[in-house]
């Protein structure tokens, strides 16, 4: 998990540096670690995690191919994986990390949790809610661009080698 040599050093004595690991890019490297998942089982890399106070408490990936299911996006697993670990809907104090600008559907899901925050990566210009007309909660608090470029390139690499192979 975390590497404590990287959170602070001693120098004669005194503690030199004080890095909190836990912050957004953080949090978004673990949610592209679910993306390369999705890609090496031949998924569209997409992934999320939803944290509380700092801690993991739900992983995803995207799942359409595995179970035929159009629906079976990573923040639509990460949003009842992480209300079954609540044991409650509503994902108040909770923020999600996604790898792509969410879908109109899942901004849809997202508005029902009214979840606190998301923090997003790269931008869906074609697909994504904001060109599509979706809306989040009016309450939910969003971030871009944490991370964008390994999440593009990683999207831009899976279509090109999807190409390849057709
Ligand atoms: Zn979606």
């Amino acid at each position: 998990m975390i590497d404590k040599e990287n959170v602070s050093y001693l120098h004669q004595g005194k503690v030199m540096a004080l890095i909190t690991p836990f912050d957004d890019n953080y949090f978004m490297k673990r949610a592209l670690v679910e993306a390369q998942a999705a890609y090496d089982a031949g998924e569209i890399p997409v992934g999320a995690v939803i944290t509380v106070n700092d801690t993991i408490i739900a992983r995803a990936h995207n799942l359409t191919e595995r179970l035929n299911d159009v629906t079976a996006h990573a923040e639509m697993q990460a949003i009842t994986a992480a209300a079954n670990y609540i044991g409650g809907k509503y994902l108040k104090d909770c923020t999600m990390y996604i790898t792509l600008e969410p879908c109109q559907m899942c901004a849809g899901a997202l508005y029902w949790s009214q979840i606190s925050r998301i923090v997003i990566a790269a931008p869906d210009p074609h697909r994504g809610f904001k060109t599509m007309g979706g809306n989040l909660h009016p309450k939910t608090e969003v971030k871009t661009g944490v991370l964008a470029d390994e999440a593009s390139a990683l999207i831009k690499r899976f279509f090109i080698e999807k190409r390849n192979l057709n």
